[in-house]
């Protein structure tokens, strides 16, 4: 059960598997996945790449295992990694093992990209077990085991990728391997809440969520916000990855994001900037943008108000904890409801920094 602003949020009951120290499913905190986008065999890169993500707040990254050279690479990768890799594995199950003994925390196989998957589950089981390594069943609507396409008549809708899913699911169970995790992922984010409301109420597995190739950052922020926001206000998932065509340090942050907004993650920095109109009597856009460059990294956790005019000024500036109320070519600077300076328009931010670094009682500047 999570609380946010009085609400309460009852979240799934399912399993929970353990990838590496992080727990997902089975009332864990919702985990913030990436994955790299370097070529895994360059080590050195992908490490850097790793070490970005970590700093960003990424709680699991997955790495991709296209050819012999990047699994060579995996045990160098999950040796050093400072937080649990998973290996993401298409067509080659003998990368699956490659992972599983490189000490990879955790695999993605996608079974519609395997051939005869059905006859190598046993053995993918079999050294799962032996490690401690939770299998993912990562279900891809561009990826259907043809079998199960040709059924559907070619249409990869959310019925046939949760038969999909579950059925692969089964040839695990069959094996008494139940270390698994879901996901049943699609472009459109209303086939993919669909997909995931359907397995949600199937299956008693923990759920990664995310919507596939999303697109560029704009759009594909706005499709995750969208399609986690409803699943996750339904309970449903339990570990999210927002897929960019971007850095993929930008997927944490918005994965980040997207549950801080949700009530789900401790908000560290939250800016409450109004969206500027003709009363305004300063340049607010602006002034955001200053005010977030200066707090982003902020020590703690803070609620910023930016407001161009004293129509909602005061009253917004007067409910964070630090905030200015614009106009005339001066901001007036609020604490805690209090207005404790009038300062000019360029010294508004240092003021505010300054301001809040006294609050919180960090002496150190912003870490970024
Ligand atoms: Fe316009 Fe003032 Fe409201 Fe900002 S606070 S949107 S400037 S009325």
């Amino acid at each position: 059960m999570t609380v946010t602003g009085g609400v309460r949020v009852a979240r799934r009951e399912c399993r929970r598997v353990w990838v590496g120290r992080v727990a997902v499913g089975g009332g864990a905190p919702v985990s913030v996945q990436s994955m790299t986008k370097t070529p895994t065999a360059d080590v050195d890169a992908t490490l850097r790449q790793i070490a970005e993500l970590t700093a960003a707040g990424c709680d699991i990254v997955r790495v991709a295992v296209p050819s012999q050279d990047d699994a060579d690479a995996l045990a160098s990768i999950a040796g050093r990694s400072p937080i649990p890799v998973i290996a993401d594995v298409h067509f080659q199950p003998r990368y699956v093992f490659a992972a599983i003994d490189a000490g990879c925390a955790g695999v993605r196989v996608n079974p519609g990209n395997i051939k005869r998957f059905d006859d190598r589950v046993a053995d993918i089981a079999s050294a799962a077990r032996d490690r401690g390594v939770p299998i993912r069943i990562g279900v891809n609507a561009g990826s259907l085991d043809p079998r199960l396409l040709a059924k559907h008549h070619g249409k990869a809708g959310p019925e046939a990728l949760v038969e999909s899913a579950l059925w692969e699911a089964s040839l695990f169970a069959e094996h008494d391997f139940h270390d698994v995790k879901i996901s049943v992922k699609h472009h459109d984010p209303v086939v993919m809440m669909a997909a995931y409301e359907q397995l949600a109420a199937q299956c008693d597995y923990p759920l990664h969520v995310g919507v596939t190739e999303a697109g560029p950052e704009f759009q594909g922020v706005i499709k995750s916000a969208v399609a986690f926001g409803v699943l996750l206000r339904e309970g449903i998932g339990d570990t999210i990855r927002v897929s960019l065509s971007a850095h993929p340090v930008r997927e944490v942050k918005a994965g980040i994001g997207i549950l801080e907004s949700l009530g789900l993650r401790p908000r560290r920095l939250e800016i409450i900037s109004c969206p500027s109109c003709g009363r305004a009597q300063v340049d607010v856009h602006r002034l955001t943008e200053q005010v977030a460059a200066a707090f982003e990294g902020f020590p703690a956790p803070i609620r910023v108000a930016v407001m161009g005019c004293v129509v909602n000024g005061p009253g917004e500036a007067r409910e964070a904890d630090i905030g200015v109320s614009s106009g005339n070519g001066k901001g007036q600077i609020f604490v805690r409801g209090q207005v404790v300076a009038t300062v000019p328009e360029h010294r508004i931010v240092e003021t505010l920094l300054d301001q809040a670094l006294a609050l919180t009682g960090t002496t150190a500047g912003p870490s970024v």
